[in-house]
């Protein structure tokens, strides 16, 4: 074939693909996507290459000639596909389980072809108000108050970082203007946040010139849960060393268990010391996960409390079925925002009056049109609709803890109140309780041995807890992920995938099972 076979007649002068070709390889992708998303259930999860394999598959230079659209889509199969992990899978339960839902995707093709760029109102009014209606609709859903409103931001890890920089802000210490460093006259300045939060809470604080120093981890109690005392207790040591607290954070759904922080009693904490200091203590909340769930009446209480907070995110990319990335920020004041990033150079100022300028609210100049994929889902699927699936994945949560339960080689880590399961290998029984017996016995030697026996019986079953992972990685039926928990490996199998069946959960049962047996105890 010639360099030139299957070209568009645009693609040897100077404009951009014509419009019949446009229209011709459009109704291609749309017929790929339908294939691929009708056809995912037979792939492996997983992507099976190893390091290197997808670079080592592409020219390592750029082409000169241009190349027939087909051809770009037959290596879309033949090179990118095999290096894909399949989020959109059914039995994908790795992380948090996801799914980029179809009206997302076509809205996700249509704000590529408006490719607007919304940092000012005038720049295009329907994003910025579009943005304003959807945050507003989330709120009212979440059954939040009318004073709180949103922003659309990349992800959680973006959200919290301008909540806490927001909150930064409402010190009184001029950090926006003088910055953190070569101030002698500024105390250190402290985050507090559970030891089960997520690292973005950490990132955030290295981002704003807190350091990793500047967020201290308070403990949780047997449901993982931050414990309120524990809180209070750190807060008022601080201040008696000299610290200064600027922010709690609360998670709803952590990342390991899906725990919810109690927000109230948290609220009393921080309260009490605002009363006490006379400063203003931010109260941001992580829900990027889990607050998806108090659109639903009955699980309305995992945001119990949230009255009393400052900020929330909330990820409809995780549990509300919007194409990655689409995480909303809301606030109870938005002016905080503005106070710490607005910054106006003469080339953006304008005169339209009394708008919104969403630039003013974030570190980011341009942004991206999100808010249209999350218009498109809520619509498509209405409230109703959501609500229902949300509740149908935490009826496949609680199957599949009920069959954990039954499972002997396995025990539940806690009781799924999402739709994340955490569960772990038992410890061989027999070894762990000859070894408690031991440990129970009066010398002093014979204890500690026994001590030794039993953490070695623990080490054998989350070594295998990590084997049984990789034999699944490689079957490829199904994906989970692992973590550590109180120093043992869990493995978890989260829901939130549309596809998802029970048939799937059957296959997860079955894969979990046939690794269990595949990968016996040393
Ligand atoms: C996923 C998650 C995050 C990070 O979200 P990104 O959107 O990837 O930045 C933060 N916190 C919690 C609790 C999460 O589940």
């Amino acid at each position: 074939m010639t360099a030139h076979e299957g070209l568009d007649p645009a693609q040897s002068g100077l404009g951009d693909m014509d419009i019949e070709a446009f229209r011709r390889h459009g109704h291609a992708v749309i017929d790929w996507i339908a294939d691929y998303l009708g056809t995912i259930d037979d792939r492996p999860v997983l992507s099976p290459l190893a390091p290197g394999e997808v670079r080592d598959a592409l020219p390592a230079t750029p082409p000169v000639e241009p190349e027939p659209f087909r051809r770009l889509m037959a290596d879309l199969d033949r090179v990118i596909l095999p290096g894909i992990t399949h989020w959109n899978h059914p039995s994908f339960h790795a992380y948090f389980a996801i799914t980029g839902a179809g009206p997302g995707i076509l809205a996700e093709t249509l704000t590529a072809a408006l490719n607007v760029n919304g940092m000012l109102w005038r720049t295009s009014p329907s994003a910025t108000e579009l943005e304003q209606v959807v945050g507003d609709w989330l709120r009212q859903l979440l059954g939040m108050a009318p004073a709180w409103s949103g922003l659309l931001t990349e992800g959680a890890s973006t959200s919290t970082l301008l909540a806490l920089a927001a909150a930064r802000e409402r010190t009184d210490l001029d950090v926006r203007q003088r910055g953190l460093a070569g101030r002698p006259d500024l105390p250190p300045l402290r985050v507090y946040t559970s030891e089960q939060a997520h690292s973005s809470v950490e990132k955030a604080a290295i981002a704003l010139g807190l350091g990793r120093d500047g967020v201290r981890t308070i403990a949780v109690d047997d449901r993982y849960r931050l414990r309120p005392d524990a809180l209070a207790a750190a807060i008022e040591e601080d201040v008696r060393f000299g610290f200064r607290p600027v922010a709690i954070v609360a998670t709803v759904g952590t990342t390991a268990t899906t725990s919810v922080d109690p927000l109230q009693a948290m609220a009393d904490v921080r309260d009490r010391a605002v009363t006490e200091l006379g400063h203003p203590i931010w109260l941001h909340v992580d829900g990027a996960y889990g607050a998806a769930l108090a659109i639903c009446e009955e699980h309305r209480w995992v945001l119990d409390g949230i009255e009393r907070a400052d900020s929330l995110v909330v990820n409809p990319h995780k549990w509300l079925f919007t194409p990655i990335d689409c995480s909303v920020l809301l606030l109870r004041d938005t002016q905080a925002l503005s106070t710490a990033f607005s910054l106006v150079p003469d080339y953006l100022a304008t005169d339209d009056g009394e708008v919104t300028d969403l630039m003013d609210l974030t570190v980011q100049l341009g942004r991206r049109f999100r808010a249209l994929k999350l218009w498109m889902t809520l619509r498509y699927f209405g409230a109703e609709g959501l609500r229902r699936r949300l509740r149908e994945h935490v009826r496949q949560a609680a199957r599949v803890a009920a069959w954990v339960e039954r499972h002997p080689a396995l025990e539940l880590v806690v009781r799924p109140e999402m739709s994340t399961v955490v569960f772990r290998l038992r410890a061989d029984d027999a070894e762990v309780a000859a070894a408690a017996d031991r440990a129970a016995d009066t010398a002093a030697d014979t204890a500690a041995d026994a001590a030794a026996d039993r953490a070695a019986a623990l080490a054998a079953a989350d070594e295998r807890s990590r084997r049984v992972l990789r034999w699944l990685d490689e079957d490829g039926r199904i994906l989970l992920s692992g973590t550590v928990l109180d120093g043992r490996h869990v493995l978890r199998l989260a829901l939130g995938n549309l596809r998802t069946t029970d048939d799937h959960l059957e296959r997860a049962c079955a894969a979990i099972d046939e690794a269990v047996a595949a990968v016996p105890p040393r």
